[in-house]
């Protein structure tokens, strides 16, 4: 893509990684939220650019790796009813409950699809008349808006033509505003500032995180996942920490603007409201998470079906939740590299493509900068 040449030009990124270098002065330490950021930081070899006085922290912004056991030990016993095809997108297949996985249940005999929209499961419904078509609803808000549009177009099939009446979700969505507030608020986690999820941030506009700004004092920037996306983020979030002047600060604006998508919202509200949530490592947070409005519960499996919650265990030694609040990097965990590793994941932070172990894993070993296994190839060419 041609249009974003301008945010990888090396000539920029070094330019943006000199500018940080001069204006830092003491440390700050600061949290990427989104594990798309968490990636792109790994993959670009940001890590290894910035002065030694900014610390980077990943937080508890991958869904996949949020989702308790207690939903995903859900997901694989509906997964053994014969009558069930489970729809999903495919981070969520290998990560383990507290009996196995879904690719465990697949191999099993299980229907298990990866789909790529929520919009594909309709095909499977349309297909398969008789069996019960079930997406796996898991997402932040930048997903959710487009499951809305799915149960709303699959409740307008219905009325409008003979389209089956077996298609339905688990829903096991989550919003960000809830357990950042709660992360702020636990004096073990010290963050100066935090670099805003941008996708989520299309959808609720940056003005959704004023909080972190008003009632805890934080540097916020919302950023987009380009080198010089990133970097442009962690100045905006330095100079406010410098100057003493915590604000967020919006540098993604190609894409993001201060109120957000309101049509994507209004889909949102429509199909689902608040309720409290469970999440991994965090526990359950307050208007944390969406289940189904009453009016369309007949697209709610968790209301058709008798879905037993037995309380979430943790796979035995793994430290997501510690990693999920900011609290510990990979390298703490004892399992790391050893027992668990992507082709053999313990916990879902090693499984989803946005876990922090995971990009640990694939670009950094060690908590030591200067002594990575795989430098990565990206350092080399901007410095
Ligand atoms: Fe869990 Fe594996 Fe990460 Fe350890 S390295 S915290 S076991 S996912």
């Amino acid at each position: 893509m041609k249009y974003l040449d301008e945010y990888r030009d090396k000539n920029i990124v070094r330019a943006l990684t000199q500018k940080l270098h001069n204006l830092s002065t003491r440390p700050v330490r600061i949290m990427e939220v989104c594990g798309t950021h968490t990636m792109a930081i790994f993959r670009n070899g940001l890590k290894q650019m910035l002065p030694k006085t900014v610390e980077l922290v990943s937080g508890p912004g991958c869904p996949v790796c949020v989702t308790p056991s207690s939903i995903i030990d859900g997901f694989v016993e509906l997964a053994g009813n014969p009558e069930v095809i489970i729809t999903t997108f495919g981070d969520m297949v290998r990560v383990p409950g507290s009996n196995g996985s879904l690719a465990d249940a697949r191999a099993e005999g299980a229907k298990v699809e990866i789909v790529y929209s929520p919009m594909d499961s309709l095909v499977f419904a349309e297909n398969n008349p008789d069996k019960q078509v079930v997406f796996l609803s898991v997402g932040f808000e930048t997903t959710t808006p487009t499951i809305a549009a799915t149960v709303l177009e699959a409740e307008r099939r219905r009325k409008e033509s003979n389209f089956p009446a077996n298609f339905s979700i688990f829903p096991a969505n989550k919003i960000m505003g809830p357990p950042l507030k709660m992360l702020m608020e636990d004096p073990a986690l010290k963050v100066d500032g935090l670099l805003c999820p941008g996708h989520v941030s299309i959808v609720t506009g940056s003005d959704a995180f004023k909080f972190l700004v008003d009632d805890y004092g934080l540097a916020c920037a919302v950023a987009g996942f380009e080198p010089a996306d990133v970097l442009r983020g962690i100045i905006a979030l330095v100079e406010q920490v410098e100057n003493r002047t915590p604000k967020v600060e919006n540098c993604y604006g190609r894409i993001v603007s201060r109120k957000g998508n309101l049509k994507a919202r209004q889909l949102v509200d429509q199909v689902f409201t608040t309720a409290d949530s469970e999440w991994r490592g965090l526990g359950n947070i307050p208007d944390s998470g969406l289940i189904v409005q009453d009016d369309y519960k007949t697209f709610d499996i968790t209301s058709l079906f008798n879905i037993k919650s037995a309380p979430s265990i943790e796979p035995k030694g793994c430290e997501c939740g510690e990693i999920l609040k900011g609290i510990k990097s990979p390298p703490g965990c004892p399992l790391f590299g050893s027992r668990c590793t992507p082709s053999s994941p313990v916990g879902p932070c090693m499984v989803s493509a946005e876990g922090t172990c995971a990009a640990w894993y694939r670009y950094q070993r060690t908590e030591d900068r200067s002594q990575n296994s795989f430098p990565p190839l990206a350092v080399l060419i901007y410095l």
